[in-house]
């Protein structure tokens, strides 16, 4: 993997993916769709790289170009300084073979156990005998936190477990990058929260490269440093979490986060006057409604010898009941409140 010599120079590193023009047209009888437009895109080494957009906005196919599931239709894809697309047999095969891919439904092979999935993409490559295989795959499930599943088959797992199972699959070999293709979209909130957790506590244990593709706002803010917002297969925005987040600039940025704030939860203004402290208050609430909740603005001062405070709460999920819970528990401290939409 990356040496700590490496690390250092991490700075002055050129990005691990580079696409420079990328074009795809995909022919049909029926006519053609143009895919991507003109891609530019650098990804570094070591972070989490999100691209985020509606469904037919070209992600899978971008996500597939970089490991030349599809090949691109002009352009430059550059990986390691290398130029894919001219790739071929076995040097194609040793790419693939470094290049993780984690699918939205999973697809691990029903009737295999865990251990002979999460084993095969060792078999194919074929350079380890079956002691090594054995304990390639009890680390790797050691690391996703099934290490006690090995002899399970796919169905007697929870979706949870089965995509741990994916993401074991996808690290057996030692890849620099791990493709991610909507890993989530068939899992609940708390499990998609943990399986989030997994890949970021896997790109930070072993400085994996994670590329994430996604339609919801809420997993790339949980879990990328990066992000470009793909609209109609072009780039339309791209940088840092923060900043595309807090200063979107492009309409579809916008209408993603407003939709994606509607679908998290309530946002509530709240205001008081007098010596409620906000920490406090936030742990209180949390105890009493059962949730715990996020601060998104706030301010707390003293008006002369009066102390107020000012903050939008907002809750993790849409929930009637728990928002009635909150607006009681409010009026119950005396505190004005005004629900957002
Ligand atoms: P996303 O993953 O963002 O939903 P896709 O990359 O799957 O988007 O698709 C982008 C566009 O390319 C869509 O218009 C889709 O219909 C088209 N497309 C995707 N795959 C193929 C294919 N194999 N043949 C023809 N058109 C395709
Ligand atoms: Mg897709």
């Amino acid at each position: 993997m990356v040496s700590p010599h490496a690390v250092r120079l991490r700075s002055s590193e050129a990005p691990i993916i580079c696409l420079q023009s990328v074009d795809k047209v995909y022919r049909a009888s029926l006519g053609h769709a143009h895919a991507l437009h003109a891609v530019d895109l650098a990804i570094e080494r070591g972070e989490i790289f999100g691209i985020i957009g509606r469904s037919g906005a070209g992600k899978s196919t971008l996500l597939r170009i970089l490991n030349l599931l599809e090949q691109p239709t002009s352009g430059t894809v550059l990986i390691d300084g290398r130029d894919i697309t001219r790739l071929g047999g076995k040097d194609l095969r040793y790419l693939r073979q470094k290049i993780g891919f984690v699918f939205q439904q999973f697809n691990l092979l029903g009737s295999k156990t865990v251990y002979e999935n999460v084993r095969l993409p060792l078999r194919v490559a074929g350079d380890m005998d079956v002691q090594a295989q054995r304990a390639r795959v009890q680390e790797v499930l050691d690391l996703v936190g099934l290490a006690n599943h090995a002899r399970n088959y796919p169905r007697e797992l929870s979706g949870g477990q089965q995509q741990r199972v994916g993401i074991a699959r996808a690290l057996a070999n030692h890849p620099n990058v791990l493709l991610c293709d909507e890993p989530t979209s068939a899992l609940d909130t708390e499990t998609t929260r943990s399986i989030l957790s997994l890949l970021r506590d896997i790109n930070q244990r072993l400085r994996l490269t994670i590329v994430l593709i996604t339609h919801g706002m809420d997993v790339i803010r949980a879990t990328a440093d990066r992000v470009a917002v793909l609209d109609y297969g072009r780039i339309v925005e791209s940088g840092a979490i923060v900043d595309v987040f807090l200063k979107p600039q492009h309409p579809t940025t916008r209408a993603l986060l407003a939709e994606a704030s509607f679908e998290a939860g309530s946002y509530v203004s709240t205001s008081w006057q007098g010596t409620l402290v906000a920490t406090p208050l936030l742990t209180s609430l949390a105890e009493e409604v059962g949730q715990q909740f996020a601060i998104l603005q706030g301010s707390v001062g003293r008006i002369g010898a009066m102390p107020y405070g000012d903050l939008i709460i907002g809750t993790q999920e849409a929930d009637e009941q728990q928002l009635r819970r909150l607006l009681d528990a409010l009026v119950r401290r005396g505190i004005d409140y005004e629900v957002l939409d």
